[in-house]
């Protein structure tokens, strides 16, 4: 019988799913439905949408519909929301947004791939204009307009971490006076404190406030066109425009609506071939839940690079073939006013957390030997655990160019290797490229030496 395989959601993970479907079997049937007007773009990109570093929203796009349906063999139908899943009767029911039309679909397989959506978590006076959320192309565009149309003086983010910063960035880079507000006493908060300190201090010293321990409660018009950010004890921010760059949570309501388990953050159960609860359905992307390599434990990891992980693994045994899903160490790089920050596997207060006994270092080393004019320092915070001396996890932060450092730390973790392992390794050396002693190895012998 010919596999007839749908997949909810059409971007990073449910176009790598479909893409590595069509690989396994070329005579499948298989159809994506997409609730927006696009597909297959780089929402990583949208800061840099809104900055106008990017022209134009169409370069974003990866593959159009048309060009999935000609190279691939994929059907593609936009503005088309999937409103239900029915698993005993292999089908799900579509909405074509444009009609208000009902049909229902078959399946073979089903992948879900709905991704995510951003959380605003205190009221927004309905009169309120200029508050977003940065999740789509048309939100990227809807502020890129603004800030081209109106030419707002002051902006708030309310939200410090990777996005809150990354947005920090764009709006100063447009001349607008820009406030971060977090709930928190830090900013970057998945990062180690002593990484998001160092960042701290740059964004300050870029002229933007940042304002911790500063809980919103509501956001009110304040009758100037402009807003109003209020919060806890009666502290009070005007803005022109404002971010809630406040997190994100799973899109999980068509799965839970036809009775797929949920991990404890709300992501889609799935195991290691990313099916979830139900026979025949996969879910992948920031809809469903990630395993944590350090950890082996199921968490949420919203990032591109575990949607289109996720995504080519659910594609791949959704058509029939047979591959496993091994997990995340939760990487993450972003660029922010020249430096760069990167993460690999635990910080210290989550390996805590987590019931471990966890060991650090924090060095400060430099990109590229002393005697160049524009040699840098590099900061890098490793953490192993006590009793073995394998590595939990890397956080560091320096100058351009740093960042992609940390996949060795992120090969490490994989490997499950030790800090010892990581002293005898062979990193790559020549003047204007590295130090000669790596600070990764540098941090290692640090830590190898306090084992024992
Ligand atoms: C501004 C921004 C910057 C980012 N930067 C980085 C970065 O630098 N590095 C990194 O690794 N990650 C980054 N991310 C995260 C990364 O973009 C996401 O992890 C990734 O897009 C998730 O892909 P996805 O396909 O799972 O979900 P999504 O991209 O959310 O796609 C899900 C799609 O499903 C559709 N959908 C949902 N429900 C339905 C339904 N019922 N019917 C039909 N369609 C439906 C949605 O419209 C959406 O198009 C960033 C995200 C944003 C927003």
């Amino acid at each position: 019988m010919r596999e007839k395989l749908v997949i909810v959601g059409g971007n990073a993970a449910g176009m790598s799913a479909a893409s590595q479907a069509r690989r396994v079997d070329p005579s499948a049937e298989i159809t994506v439905f997409e609730q927006g007007r696009f597909i297959s773009y780089s929402s990583c990109a949208l800061p840099f949408l809104i900055s106008r570093e990017v022209g134009d929203s169409e370069a974003l796009v990866v593959h159009t519909p048309d060009w999935f349906r000609e190279k691939r063999n994929i059907a593609v139908s936009l503005r088309h929301q999937v409103t239900d899943i029915f698993p005993a009767r292999h089908s799900i029911q579509v909405r074509d947004l444009d009609t208000g039309k009902l049909l229902t679909c078959p399946y073979t397989r089903l992948i879900i791939a709905a991704g995510a959506r951003p959380v605003i978590p205190f009221p927004v006076a309905p009169d309120v204009k200029n508050v977003f959320t940065l999740r789509s192309i048309p939100d990227g565009t809807a502020i890129g307009d603004i800030l081209d149309s109106r030419q707002p003086s002051k902006c708030v983010i309310i939200g410090a971490g990777a996005l809150g910063v990354e947005l920090a960035e764009t709006f100063v880079k447009r001349g607008i006076h820009t406030t971060i507000i977090e709930r928190g006493d830090r900013i970057l908060n998945e990062f180690e404190p002593e990484i998001a300190g160092t960042m701290l201090d740059i964004l300050t010293t870029h002229g933007i406030q940042v304002s911790l321990n500063s809980e919103v409660e509501k956001i009110i018009g304040s009758g100037t066109g402009s807003g109003q950010v209020w919060c806890r004890g009666d502290d009070s921010r005007e803005f022109d425009i404002c971010v809630v760059t406040a997190g994100v949570r799973p899109e999980n309501q068509l799965a839970a609506r036809a009775g797929l388990d949920l991990n404890r953050y709300g992501a889609v159960a799935v195991n290691d071939r990313l099916e979830t609860s139900v026979r025949h359905i996969y879910a992948a992307g920031d809809c469903a839940a990630t395993w944590n390599l350090v950890l082996r434990q199921s968490e949420y990891c919203p990032l591109g690079t575990t949607a289109n992980q996720q995504g080519h693994v659910a594609g791949e045994n959704a058509a029939g073939g047979s591959k496993q899903y091994r997990g995340s160490a939760e990487t993450q790089v972003l660029r922010v006013f020249g430096h760069d920050l990167a993460r690999s596997g635990l910080t210290e207060t989550r390996a805590l957390r987590n019931g471990l006994a966890p060991i650090t270092t924090v060095i400060t080393s430099r990109d590229v030997p002393r005697y160049f004019r524009d040699s840098k320092p590099v900061t890098l915070k490793m953490c192993a655990e006590k009793l073995t001396g394998r590595l939990l996890g890397v956080s560091l932060i320096g100058p351009e160019g740093t960042a992609k450092r940390i996949d060795a730390a992120a090969t490490a973790l994989f490997a499950r290797l030790t800090v010892l392992d990581l002293t005898a390794l062979d990193y790559g050396y020549s003047p204007p490229i590295s130090t000669a002693h790596d600070p990764m190895l540098i941090a290692a012998r640090d830590l190898a030496a306090k084992l024992i």
